[in-house]
């Protein structure tokens, strides 16, 4: 392509809410044929809210609700937030943790009241040897067959309870969806999160390639995996945790409505953070490079 059309192209794209590192991005966009999206607030808006409060016997669910808030209040990570919040306005003030550590892809940890608390999956809990029973385990299962995203609290070596929030589908997503696979996309969702949840979701957009539960260091090995098979991969996502995955993709989409990390390791950035852009993005790259051949 010549100089002069990349950079119409360019400058078409900031039209459209495409910003583009470099007039290059535009050559990889057009031999994109797998799309890899990250579920939590990239296909969904990220805006969670705190729903059911599940406590084991003898357990209070203003304790319950304070302590595990209390945690998350510390943590950026969007059910973090909505934990806390829904702890704030159901449960009043919370206390400062004393100690508080977050561990990647999996939860939060540390110290509030003088007890050592975890707030996460139950990986997490498992870390620590314990065991969720069988009351939670199925008020848990129950609320992710129904797309909500529910972690556990244990406190002292035992689990005390499960909080579910969910989260909703941004209403852009299944049109940007069918307009990646009428341009020829195969279409995967890619989330830390729940296989249940990841389902539910994958099946509203339209989506049935699903690989869930990855850590976020795994993310890359899942686009390297996908690359190995020949497939040519673009990446979208707005989290820290997308960060690596968007610089190993062969094209990477930030949401601009996302994190720093993930937009400095993109090619592109979506600004307004609307999945339809991927489409209009991936469509300007063909008919930019296309009409010079
Ligand atoms: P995604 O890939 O969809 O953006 P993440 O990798 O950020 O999701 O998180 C994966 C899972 O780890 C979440 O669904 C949640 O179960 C758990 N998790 C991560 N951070 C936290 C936290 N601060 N509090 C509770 N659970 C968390
Ligand atoms: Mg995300």
């Amino acid at each position: 392509a010549t100089p002069t059309a990349l950079m119409v192209g360019t400058g078409r794209g900031a039209q459209l809410g495409i910003l583009i590192k470099g007039p290059e991005v535009l050559e990889s966009t057009r031999r994109v044929d797998t799309v890899v999206l990250d579920k939590t607030g990239t296909v969904t808006t990220g805006r969670m809210r705190l729903q059911d409060v599940f406590s084991a016997p003898e357990v209070d669910e203003e304790e319950l609700l304070r302590l595990a808030g209390s945690l998350e209040h510390a943590s950026e990570h969007p059910i973090a937030q909505a934990i806390a919040a829904g702890a704030i306005e159901r449960a009043g003030g919370l206390p400062v943790p004393e100690n508080f550590d977050s561990v990647a892809g999996l939860g939060v940890q540390g110290l509030v009241d003088g007890h050592a608390v975890l707030v996460g999956r139950e990986e997490l809990l498992r870390q620590w040897a314990i065991e969720l029973p069988r009351e939670l385990a199925e008020a848990k299962a129950a609320a992710e067959a129904e797309g909500r995203t529910a972690v556990a609290v244990a406190w002292d070596g035992e689990a005390r309870g499960v909080l579910t929030v969910a989260d909703a589908v941004k209403e852009t997503s299944a049109a940007a969806v069918a307009e990646l696979r009428r341009l020829g996309m195969r279409p995967v969702l890619l989330t830390g999160d729940n296989q249940a949840v990841a389902e539910s979701v994958a099946k509203t957009v339209g989506i049935d390639e699903v690989i869930a539960e990855v850590l976020p260091h795994d993310k890359v090995d899942v686009i390297k995996r996908l690359q190995d098979e020949g497939r040519v991969v673009a990446m979208v996502g707005d989290g820290v945790n997308d960060a690596a995955a968007l610089a190993t993709a062969d094209l990477g989409l930030a949401m601009g409505t996302g994190t720093d990390a993930a937009i400095e390791a993109g090619d592109l950035t979506l600004v307004r953070g609307d999945l339809r852009v991927a489409a209009d993005a991936i469509r300007l790259s063909r008919k930019t490079l296309g009409t010079i051949k």
